[in-house]
C-alpha cells in the first residue's frame, strides 16, 4: 500500500508526462502538469510548416512540431499503445485512420482519447512553461514558470514548491546538424528534418539528404516523387558507397558521408564523387536539453549521455525527488513511459525500495564502464536496442507488474526487421497474412479492456 502522497510537477504533457500523470495519480499522489503549449500530444501535433512564426528564421533552428504531412508510424498500432489502452482499430470511429501504421493525425487522437479517458486533462496547466526547477533545502523543488495570457505573448513568472519533480519534456527539439567543411561557403538552401512537411518546395531540384534513419528514409521517398534527384547519406557506408535504391524510384541514391561542399554548390562525397545541390536536408536527430535545470539537478548532458541516472530514471544523489521518463531510444515508446511512470510513482509513494544513493551510482558507473569497454559511443548511451525487453522486464519487475506480452515484442521485432528489409512498402505489407497470430493474440488481451 502507498504510504506516502506527493504533491509532484510533471514538466510536459506528451505521450510521456500524461502517462506519468495517471500513473502518479493513481499512485495516490497530486500531480500538477505543466505545457507550454495549449493541447496534450506533445510530439504528435502537428503543425504547418510557417506556423512557428514566432520562431527565428534561421532555417536550422529548433521547431515545436517535427513532424511531416506523411508521416505514418513505424511500429503497429497494436505495439505502440499503452499496455491498458489498445491503439486499436477496432476503436477507431469513421472519420479515423484504421490502418495498421496509422497517419499522425491518428496518434493525436489516440492520445486526446487517453487524457480524456483517464480524467487528465483538469490536472495540465496549458500555456504554461517551466523556466527554472531548483532545489530547496527541504529536498522538495521550487518550480518557476512563465504563463502566456490568452491574446498576449506577456508572461508573468510565478512559483510553486513541489515535494518532487518528473521530467517527460521529450528530445525531439534542440536540432543536431551534420559538421560539414565549407558549409558556410555553399549557396545552396539547408534545413533540419524538423522543418519539412510536404515535397511540393523540392520540384525538380538536387537534395541531399544527410541521415538514413525512419525520418530520412520516409523523406527522401516522399521527396524523389518530385525531385529531380535524391541523395541520401549513410554515415556509417563504406566509402566507396554510391548506388541507386532498390524501389520505384530510378532518382535515389545512397552514398558514403559527405567530404565537403564547394562554393560552386558542389556537394563532394568520400568517396570523389559530387552532385551539384540546390538543397542540403539535416535528417540528423536531436539533442536532449533541459535548460530549466541548474547545477542542483545534478544533471548534465555530455554528447547525449544525460548523466548520472540510473536505470535513465532517477539521479543518485537527488532520487527520487527528481526523476526522467522517456529518455531511452530504439524502444517502445509508449509502453516503457507507462513501466518508467509506474517505477516512479511507486518509489515516490514508498511502495517500491530504491538502492542506497552509493549502490546506485556505482551501478551507473559500471554501466558507462560497460558501454565504453564494448566501444558504443557515448551519444548512443540512451539507446536501448536489443537491451529494451530486459530493461523493461526489469521495470515490471520493480513494478509488480505483469511482464510486457510477447505479441508485443513479436511486433515491434518485426517491424525493425521490415523496416530495414523493405524500407519502402514495410507498413502496407504488414496485412499480408503472415502475422495474423500475433493480432489474434493482440486481440484476444485487447478484449479484457473493450469487452
Ligand atoms: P513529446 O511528445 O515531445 O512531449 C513533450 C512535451 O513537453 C511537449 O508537449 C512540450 O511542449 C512540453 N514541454 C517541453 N518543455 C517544456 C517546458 N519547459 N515547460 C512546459 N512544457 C514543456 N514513436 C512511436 O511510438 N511510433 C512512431 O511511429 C514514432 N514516430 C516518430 C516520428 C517522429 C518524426 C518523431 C520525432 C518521433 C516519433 N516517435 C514515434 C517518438 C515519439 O516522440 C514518442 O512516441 C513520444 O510521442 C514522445 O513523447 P514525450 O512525451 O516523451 O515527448
Amino acid at each position: 500500500m502507498p504510504s506516502r502522497s506527493l504533491r509532484v510537477a510533471v514538466i510536459g504533457a506528451g505521450a510521456a508526462g500524461l502517462v506519468a500523470a495517471r500513473e502518479l495519480r493513481r499512485e495516490g499522489h497530486a500531480p500538477v502538469v505543466f505545457e507550454r503549449t495549449d493541447g496534450v500530444g506533445g510530439t504528435w501535433v502537428y503543425e504547418d510548416a510557417d506556423a512557428d512564426a514566432s520562431a527565428s528564421t534561421d532555417p536550422l533552428r529548433s521547431r515545436r512540431s517535427n513532424l511531416y504531412a506523411s508521416l505514418r508510424t513505424n511500429l503497429p498500432r497494436e505495439c505502440m499503445g499503452f499496455l491498458d489502452f489498445p491503439f486499436a482499430a477496432a476503436a477507431a470511429g469513421p472519420d479515423d485512420d484504421p490502418r495498421r501504421f496509422p497517419g499522425h493525425a491518428e496518434v493525436l487522437r489516440y492520445l486526446r482519447e487517453f487524457a480524456r479517458r483517464f480524467d487528465l486533462l483538469g490536472l495540465v496547466r496549458f500555456q504554461t512553461e517551466v523556466v527554472r526547477v531548483s532545489r530547496e533545502a527541504s529536498e522538495s523543488w521550487r518550480v518557476r514558470y512563465s504563463k502566456k495570457e490568452a491574446g498576449s505573448e506577456k508572461r508573468e513568472p510565478e512559483e510553486e514548491v513541489f515535494d518532487a519533480v518528473v521530467v517527460c519534456n521529450g528530445h525531439y527539439y534542440q536540432t543536431r546538424v551534420a559538421d560539414i567543411a565549407g558549409l558556410e561557403a555553399w549557396p545552396g538552401k539547408q534545413l533540419h528534418s524538423n522543418s519539412y512537411r510536404v515535397p511540393e518546395p523540392f520540384h525538380g531540384q538536387a537534395v541531399v539528404l544527410i541521415g538514413c534513419s525512419v525520418s530520412g528514409m520516409d523523406i527522401s521517398r516522399d521527396i524523389a516523387g518530385v525531385a529531380k534527384e535524391v541523395h541520401v547519406v549513410d554515415r556509417s557506408a563504406p566509402a566507396a558507397t554510391y548506388q541507386r535504391l532498390p524501389g520505384d524510384h530510378t532518382n535515389l541514391w545512397i552514398h558514403s558521408m559527405v567530404d565537403r561542399a564547394e562554393q560552386d554548390g558542389s556537394v563532394v562525397f568520400q568517396d570523389g564523387s559530387r552532385v551539384k545541390a540546390d538543397v542540403i536536408i539535416h535528417c540528423t536527430g536531436y539533442k536532449y536539453s533541459f535548460p530549466f535545470l541548474g547545477d542542483d539537478s545534478t544533471i548534465s548532458v555530455d554528447d547525449n549521455r544525460v548523466g548520472p541516472l540510473y536505470k535513465h530514471v532517477f539521479p543518485p544523489r537527488v532520487a527520487p525527488q527528481l526523476s526522467f521518463i522517456g529518455l531511452p531510444l530504439r524502444v517502445i515508446p509508449f509502453a516503457l513511459f507507462e513501466l518508467q511512470s509506474n517505477w516512479v510513482a511507486g518509489v515516490l509513494s514508498g511502495r517500491i525500495e530504491l538502492p542506497s544513493e552509493e549502490e546506485m551510482t556505482r551501478e551507473v558507473m559500471a554501466f558507462y564502464s560497460d558501454l565504453d569497454a564494448c566501444g558504443w559511443p557515448r551519444r548512443y548511451t540512451h539507446v536501448l536496442g536489443d537491451f529494451e525487453f530486459k530493461y523493461e522486464e526489469w521495470l515490471a519487475g520493480q513494478c509488480r507488474r505483469e511482464k510486457i506480452e510477447d505479441w508485443r515484442k513479436e511486433m515491434y521485432a518485426a517491424a525493425v526487421k521490415d523496416n530495414m528489409d523493405h524500407h519502402g512498402s514495410y507498413r502496407d505489407m504488414w496485412d499480408d497474412g503472415y502475422r495474423d497470430h500475433l493480432l489474434v493474440q493482440a486481440n484476444r488481451d485487447f478484449a479484457l479492456y473493450f469487452p
